[in-house]
């Protein structure tokens, strides 16, 4: 096949996959004045992770980075090393993952079932740099998710980020990982000419972007790992832009297994613990509105399904055993939704 042909055939396949078909969900509020919305990504292969990944082998296919056999490798255990493994698969791409020792076997199982290579990294600080030089000493393309993808999303017609500004909500509550989604939200609002619509991010325990942030700087590091899959890093990453977003909401871990409860009950969708995250970050700011006289509402983001936590956050003894704090944080949800 000749080199064009595979490049517009492989453009069609990603572009295929149409944007803008996660169903937004309503949810119940403690205010009557503030109306709760969340766009529901959960239903994708990865999550909130699969437009974005897409994006990025989409651009690396036009500009000619991957082309028909190429060679790809990424540094990623979670979400990120599980679409880039459906893309793969689906563009006949060898993929090999470099993730940290201690990814769970079921992780190691799903990657594998789409015929990603797992390759444990020797140290996790040195995941990232373990990939470059593999990808350099094997003639193969490092996708780095987490260094290119905040310039390789497009923001103008994002089906994440226009779906979440439909209606001008006053809040659009969203998680940090890469930055990715909050750049690309940000980007977004400021395209369409929006003026009103304000960006908040939740913070995981442990991580670098509430404090940086909070101190106005660039280059935060705690060097501990977020315990929240998806939020929350050890360092601040090359695609958050603080400047971009209004506010950077720290939520304990343990309201945000609270909230991922709650979800489930709530909407009868089974989350993952980032969206908890996200409902807690709606919460305190539907309380800001509510005490400022504000009416209107906030849009957040279903970013995970809960199935693949059946074994861990969605299990009590597990998360007891983890140490996470549930039951202060499940009584004020409580409290606040109590008639
Ligand atoms: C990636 C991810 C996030 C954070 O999004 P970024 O775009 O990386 O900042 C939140 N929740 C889940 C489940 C994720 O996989």
């Amino acid at each position: 096949m000749s080199e064009r042909d595979w490049t517009a055939d492989t453009v069609a396949a990603l572009r295929s996959h149409v944007d803008g078909v996660a169903p937004v969900r309503s949810l119940p509020s403690p205010y009557f004045t503030v109306d709760i919305r969340a766009v529901d990504e959960s239903g994708f292969p990865a999550g909130i992770k699969y437009r974005a990944v897409r994006d990025l082998f989409a651009r690396d296919v036009v500009s000619g980075a991957i082309t028909e056999g190429t060679s790809l490798v990424e540094a990623s255990g979670s979400a990120t090393a599980l679409a880039a493994a459906h893309f793969a698969r689906m563009l006949k791409l060898p993929l090999t993952v470099v993730l940290p020792a201690r990814t769970s076997p079921a992780q190691l199982a799903r990657l594998e079932a789409y015929g990603a290579v797992c390759r444990k990294a020797e140290r996790p600080a040195a995941m990232y740099e373990e990939a470059r030089v593999l990808a350099e000493e094997t003639g193969a393309h490092y996708l780095d998710y987490l260094g290119r993808a905040a310039d390789a999303v497009d923001w103008r017609g994002n089906g994440l980020a226009v779906a979440l500004a439909a209606d001008d909500p006053q809040w659009i509550v969203v998680g940090v990982g890469s930055g990715v989604t909050s750049t690309t939200v940000a980007r977004h609002l400021r395209h369409v000419g929006n003026r009103t619509t304000r960006v908040a991010v939740v913070d995981a325990e442990n991580s670098a972007y509430f404090p940086g942030w909070a101190a106005g700087v660039t280059d935060y590091g705690t060097g501990t790992p977020s315990k929240i899959p998806g939020i929350g890093r050890p360092r601040m990453e090359p695609g958050f832009h603080g400047s971009l977003v209004d506010m950077v909401i720290p939520v304990p871990d343990g309201a945000s297994v609270a909230a991922m409860r709650w979800c489930r009950e709530a909407s009868g969708v089974a989350v993952g613990p980032s969206t908890g995250a996200n409902l807690w970050g709606v919460w305190e700011l539907a309380r800001i509105m509510r005490r400022d006289g504000v009416r209107g509402r906030i849009t957040t983001v279903f970013a995970d399904a809960g199935e693949q936590y059946a074994d861990t956050f969605h299990d009590p003894s597990w998360v007891a055993e983890r140490g996470f704090e549930v039951e202060p944080y499940a009584a004020k949800i409580a409290g606040l939704y109590a008639p």
